[in-house]
């Protein structure tokens, strides 16, 4: 059974075409991830299947729903989560707070803060919202205020704050961009660690290959809008196409490595993802 199912899915702006005929299916449990290169066409999907974009042609249907008659708050009901780029908490709340926020807008659809007070009592959602704390690993700092966190841990009270609304499927547009390499990792055991424990679905885009290669069971290359190869990781490190178009190989050193952080992590990061 596919959860997401992508078909045609076309998108223009202007003269530019954006996303050429996509095609894309996520199974249930499956870690998926898109690459491609800056502007390649990753984020105006993304942005297609919550519904902040509209296609010019073409269906997703996930779970059953034809998503592109949905707002994007129905859609977010429906099951879908995303984590942005930079990490959407709010600084002056403690973490608590923050994840009681979604918690309470999943339950009653859209959030009223005139019930905040009346809600900070309330004790399923409280539990709730402990509990997804305790599973990111961040129960200690419950009383802490968020932006006081580091890099790492924004991500995870963010992470928190999705899965309090038990998602269905997860998305995430680069979530390690811009951190450091202690961050990264820090990020990648989390979501390591959510496969195993929830096995949650997730469409992961990332420009960080180590990142790719140690969570996706699938890789699907986008290039100019279009998908240019998907297959399993190890499939798409071999594949010419995809070296040619996203690996660079015009960039390769006379000693056959690439420069940057890909090429070091298709040497050495090609762990196959928990299952
Ligand atoms: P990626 O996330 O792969 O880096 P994007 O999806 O952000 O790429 O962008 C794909 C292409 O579409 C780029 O050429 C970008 O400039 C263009 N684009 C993205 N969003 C818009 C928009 N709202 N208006 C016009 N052009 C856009
Ligand atoms: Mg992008």
């Amino acid at each position: 059974m596919t959860l997401l199912n992508a078909t045609g899915v076309n998108k223009s702006f202007g003269g530019l075409q954006a996303l050429l005929d996509v095609n894309f299916q996520v199974d249930p449990g499956q870690v998926h991830a898109i690459i491609g290169p800056n502007g390649a066409g990753k984020s105006t999907f993304m942005n297609c299947i919550i519904g902040k974009l509209r296609p010019d042609s073409g269906q997703v249907v996930f779970d059953g729903q034809h998503l592109l008659d949905m707002q994007p708050h129905t859609i977010a009901q429906a099951g879908i989560s995303r984590v942005f780029q930079t990490p959407e908490i709010f600084g002056e709340l403690t973490l608590l707070e923050n994840v009681m926020i979604p918690a309470l807008s999943k339950r009653d659809g859209t959030f009223k803060f005139n019930f905040w007070n009346a809600a900070l009592g309330q004790r399923d959602i409280r539990e709730k919202s402990l509990a997804v704390l305790e599973e990111v690993g961040l129960i200690d700092q419950q009383e802490s205020l968020a932006a006081n966190l580091s890099r790492g841990d924004k991500r995870r009270l963010e992470m928190a704050m999705c899965l309090v609304q038990d998602p269905k499927l997860l998305l995430l547009d680069e979530p390690t961009a811009g951190m450091s390499r202690a961050d990264t990792n820090n990020t990648i055991e989390l979501l390591q660690q959510l496969s195993t424990s929830r096995g949650l679905t997730k469409v992961i885009i990332e420009h960080d290959m180590h990142v790719v290669f140690s969570l996706a069971h699938k890789v699907s290359v986008l290039a100019q809008g279009a998908i240019i190869a998907k297959g399993r990781p190890e499939e798409i490190k071999r594949n010419p196409k995809v070296q040619e178009a996203y690996l660079g190989g015009s960039h390769t050193h006379g000693d056959g490595t690439e420069n940057g952080r890909a090429s070091a992590a298709t040497k050495t990061c090609a762990k196959e993802p928990n299952t």
